[in-house]
């Protein structure tokens, strides 16, 4: 048995993974009880990471204009591409589009090249998705974009103010430990603020569902009340901060009292009072925000909002106190490090300072180096849809799906002359507008590091061999960066080499003034690289030319900020509702996030079928007044449409949403389902200062989907490909399960049609041996199945919307088999088992794939009453926990019952 060490690919937790490894190549994963993130826990994610090592569809070889190339052709034709548009149009006219899932020492090599050598700016990431606005916030308060806290802040608080969070969902483990701090300490309170009643709500002592877009209104409340009523921290405020006085005046203005801030924000004045009692009254509170804050128009504000109410009452820089911002992506804290936004230089130098543009040129002996601001990512897709930027060189990230306004994004694909993708996987929605595809390496095969949100930077180990002839991403540039004539720039042969120059980077010239500092690794040998343990930046030498360092785990201990003075800075606020209003043709707002088990683009989340059991389909979370007003139906699909576009999926009826307001999440690419994209409803609206996308707040229509027929395909291959060529006029979507794909379908198109759709899905042809079918006009039912030898290879049912579909438990069963005996196959065709298969529902509990139905019958049958007796029944919720709020919420009824 091999371990291996590392760090979870996805979350910004950045948990500590334990890779097993038997001798035949199996795979097992553990939380590693050593990580000072996760001490041993995993979210369901973590879990199920085995599951998605053995990518299908990797991306294997180099591709020049859809035709396989060796390395040095690929490289040779980004560098002459990049070459030639910089000689005819300037630097300006490429860009680099990067990803938080990159490695910190993949962005290093990539911002260098674009700064330094390139002379653009033009390199943006898609974590201005998802954290540009906290960055923003930061940079004004403090100086410099950094995070307060640490993870212990969460334990040594006594109030959890989660603001814009469902950390139930999007950061499971940090809200496990939340959980576990209450359990410890009865007097945590936990304050939710969000419009949604999430999973997160469970443990909330108080809920402000508040009006959507409101929150600053809510924190400038907070700010005039703390201010007005003698609760400020005056030896704080004045010896270590600025502007107090007009931050709070102009909040005073408009914001002025609990009864007005109740009207802004659409919440009882009693509930207003109560927070502000809370906040006022307990001396550790750590705020947490996340993509409920920064994804909006005005992300930056209300960031600075809450962050002015800790300057005021010094609740920053001690134990379990703070604003603590909760990134997204595993990596969005390395990229930042390094520069990897189009505002930033690198190591935390500003890009528009003439003096830190000097310092960065002479440590990177450049020829060149970036003067100005570059194109933020949506500012980038609309140059290159105007044409002006004309080769795009895209890594580790899908913007056609990720991006607003996802149409107009491929519209700018296409436009472009030269689009290059360096990717794992070789078919996604970006993809398909690559002229030049590199393979890149992945999570398992890579080797660096990444920086979680509480500013620890873990090391990501490989424990697989390289596929084809993938490279990490930072080969394949410093290749390309070769070719363009900068040899001995990027000469690196190692990923050690790379973070031995970055660490001596935010070091060069740092005498103090920037708190980003990892000059105690600049001397880091290849051994100590591997070796290098979990650790928490700033990290200083414990002496000078001591080879041991210590590393920080809160900051601002000192009342020392990085601005000019020294002091940390009131940013007055004056609070704005979203840009987008509604209107009669658009009545609802579409909020977007997250699921608790899918990744992003599903990419990789995609493939496990463990994870796919969860939420199987996308779906729109609506008010049950919304959808009675509509005639929508739990379970049935809707269409929800802007002028930008249109998408369906499925009803979720549910009063966790306001009236009024919609939930869809976000993963399902064109990939998982033909009309899910959420992405296509949302415009390209940004935050000014930080240029985030408003994510959060799109006015839409619903109506219910005119389904005249349903039914589902069970395939062991995928049939993306062939459904969509079939036609436009119904909805497919797809999920994994064991040994087979399912396909949900529903139609519009006349019965009578359906055989001969059916055909065409399967390419059957009248003497067909290998396929038997069953059709009914009558009843309209229609039912098929394909055989490999004796071996079931598809199968397919389909009938009146009205009418019930087979169990689709059962027919998942026979795919497990090597051959069907006779009564299944003719079983089959009368679309039922001979024996009953229960129907567990959807997956409830992904570590032992439990459903929900089997739960529900639990809690009835054994009149289970606590998650731990539902743990001791079935095992469900009693590995890594991330199912226990939804196990909590399954018990409600119950107690509703007995009182
Ligand atoms: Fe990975 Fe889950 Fe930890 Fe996030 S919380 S890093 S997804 S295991």
């Amino acid at each position: 048995m091999k371990t291996t060490r590392t760090t979870c690919p996805y979350c910004g937790v950045g948990c500590g993974v334990l890779v097993q490894q038997s001798t035949t190549g199996e795979i097992t994963i553990k939380g590693d009880e050593l990580h000072p993130a996760n001490r041993g826990r995993l979210c369901s994610k973590g879990i199920a990471l085995a599951e998605t090592t053995d990518h299908p569809d990797r991306l294997l070889y180099p591709e020049v204009n859809g035709e396989r190339v060796d390395w040095e052709t690929a490289s040779t034709a980004v560098a002459d591409k990049f070459q030639q548009v910089i000689t005819e149009h300037g630097p300006d006219a490429v860009a680099f589009y990067v990803s938080g899932q990159l490695l910190t020492e993949d962005y290093y090599v990539a911002n260098k090249m674009m700064k330094g050598y390139i002379g653009s700016a033009n390199i943006d990431t898609n974590s201005r998705l998802c954290m540009a606005s906290a960055v923003a916030a930061h940079k004004r308060a403090f100086g410099e974009d950094l995070v307060p806290c640490s993870y212990e802040d969460l334990e040594a608080a006594e109030l959890i103010v989660l603001l814009g969070s469902n950390t139930a969902w999007c950061h499971p483990v940090l809200y496990q430990r939340i959980v576990a701090a209450k359990a410890e300490n009865s007097s945590l309170r936990i304050v939710l603020i969000d419009p949604r009643r999430t999973q997160t709500a469970e443990i909330a002592d108080l809920h402000l569902a508040l009006t959507p877009g409101s929150d600053a209104y809510l924190f400038n409340g907070l700010l005039a009340h703390l201010a007005d009523h003698g609760l400020s921290d005056n030896d704080f405020f004045k010896n270590h901060t600025e502007g107090a006085e007009l931050a709070v005046q102009t909040a005073r203005e408009q914001s002025g009292s609990a009864a007005i801030v109740a009207h802004q924000c659409g919440l009882s004045e009693i509930a207003v009072e109560q927070f502000f009692a809370l906040f006022a009254s307990t001396e550790k509170v750590v705020s947490v925000f996340s993509q409920g804050v920064n994804q909006s128009s005005s992300g930056a504000d209300k960031g600075n909002a809450l962050i002015n109410c800790h300057l005021l009452t010094g609740r920053i820089g001690k134990a379990g106190a703070g604003p603590f911002s909760f990134t997204g992506q595993p990596n969005a804290m390395g990229g930042r490090e390094v520069g990897g936004l189009a505002n930033q230089l690198a190591a935390h130098r500003d890009v528009d300072n003439p003096e830190h543009q000097q310092q960065v040129k002479q440590f990177w002996q450049s020829p060149t180096i970036a003067n100005k601001q570059g194109l933020k990512a949506v500012d980038l897709f609309e140059a290159m849809h105007a044409g002006k930027i004309k080769a795009v060189w895209i890594m580790a990230t899908n913007p056609a799906v990720s991006l607003p306004d996802s149409k107009f994004v491929k519209e700018a694909l296409s436009r472009c002359e030269c689009v290059i993708v360096s990717d794992c996987v070789a078919s996604n929605d970006t993809l398909d507008y690559a002229h030049i595809r590199l393979p890149a390496l992945t999570w398992g095969e890579r080797d660096g590091t990444v920086t979680n949100s509480d500013r620890t930077i873990s090391r990501q180990r490989p424990f697989m061999a390289s596929p084809g002839e993938a490279k990490q991403d930072w080969e394949i540039i410093c290749s390309v960066a070769k070719k363009m004539g900068y040899a001995t720039a990027f000469s690196f042969q190692n990923a050690a080499g790379i973070f031995r120059e970055h660490a001596a980077l935010s070091w060069y010239g740092n005498d103090g003034t920037h708190c980003f500092d990892l000059g105690a690794l600049t001397m880091l040998s290849p051994e100590d690289y591997d070796e290098l343990p979990p650790i928490q930046w700033p990290i200083k030498k414990t002496c000078k030319n001591s080879k041991s360092w210590y590393s920080t785990k809160r900051l601002f201990s000192d009342g020392k900020f990085f601005t000019d003075s020294g002091h940390a800075k009131f940013i007055p606020i004056y609070a704005r509702t979203p840009i987008s209003s509604l209107s009669e043709d658009y009545p609802l707002i579409l909020n977007t996030g997250r699921v608790r088990d899918h990744w992003h683009t599903m990419t990789r989340t995609g493939i496990s079928q463990q994870l796919s059991g969860h939420r199987q389909e996308a779906y729109a979370e609506i008010h049950p007044v919304d959808a009675a007003f509509r005639g929508i139906i739990e379970g049935e699909l809707v269409n929800i449409d802007n002028e930008l576009g249109s998408i369906c999926v499925r009803a979720q009826i549910s009063y966790n949403q306001q009236v009024g307001s919609i939930f869809v999440p976000i993963h399902w690419s064109n990939d998982f389902a033909n009309t899910a994209l959420v992405s296509e409803l949302i415009p390209g609206i940004t935050d000014p200062i930080s240029g985030q996308p408003e994510s959060k707040h799109t006015p839409v229509q619903m109506s219910a989907y005119p389904a005249s027929w349903h039914g589902f395909v069970i395939s062991r291959q995928k049939l993306n490909a062939t459904l969509n060529t079939i036609g436009t006029d119904f909805h497919w979507s797809v999920r994994r399960v064991k040994g087979a794909w399912v396909y949900m379908l529903t139609g519009t198109k006349a019965t009578k049609d359906r055989e001969i759709f059916v055909r065409s899905v399967f390419g059957v042809d009248e003497d067909n041996a290998n396929w038997i079918e069953y059709l009914d006009y009558t009843q309209q039912t229609y039912r098929g199945a394909r055989f490999n030898k004796n071996q079931l290879d598809c199968c397919i049912f389909t009938s009146a919307n009205s009418d019930p579909l087979p169990s689709k438990q059962w027919l998942i069963s026979l795919f497990a088999k090597s051959a069907l005996e006779e009564s299944e196959r003719r079983a089959l065709l009368t679309g039922g088992s001979a024996k009953a298969m229960p129907n567990n529902g959807k997956t409830v509990c992904a570590c032992y794939n439990v459903g929900e139905k089997t739960i529900q019958t639990a809690i009835v049958n054994h009149q289970l009453k606590t998650t731990q007796e539902i743990g001791q029944c079935l095992q469900a919720g009693t590995n890594c926990g991330s199912c226990l709020p939804e196990l909590r919420e399954m018990l409600i009824p119950l107690e509703l019952e007995t009182g």
